[in-house]
């Protein structure tokens, strides 16, 4: 991956390009603030933590986050997946696999279906 350019809002030192523009932190945490709507991170595989306040006394990089999607707070690395979206999602993924794999609504006593039964 190429080296991230300097940011092209405010000249400071990027940390990721995005077509054609570089962004720092700031501009970055600005920019998936603003464009980027809740849905499309759910439908992306969740939220990431925006970090809002920086706390080095954690750990190297670590700030005060806050989801992307969802608003959940919490401390940790930056732009890391938001845990609580990754549990909504997984959640999401079992309940509609429930829902698939559950027959729609049959009356275990109607004739034509204890026929078809007999016949096996
Ligand atoms: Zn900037
Ligand atoms: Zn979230």
């Amino acid at each position: 991956m190429r080296a991230p350019w300097p940011c092209s809002t405010c000249g400071a030192v990027g940390v990721k390009n995005m077509g054609t523009r570089g962004y720092c932190a700031a501009h970055l945490v600005d920019l998936y603030r603003r464009r980027i709507d809740p849905e499309i991170w759910m439908s992306a595989g969740g939220g990431i933590g925006l970090p809002e306040l920086a706390r080095p006394d954690v750990g190297e990089g670590f700030a005060e986050l806050r989801c992307s999607a969802c608003g959940a707070t919490w401390v940790g690395a930056a732009f890391v997946r938001c845990s609580w979206c990754e549990d909504t999602i997984a959640r999401m993924v079992v309940w509609q696999a429930e829902s698939v794999l559950t027959p729609p609504d049959v009356d275990p006593d109607d004739s034509q279906i204890s026929g078809v039964m007999r016949l096996r």
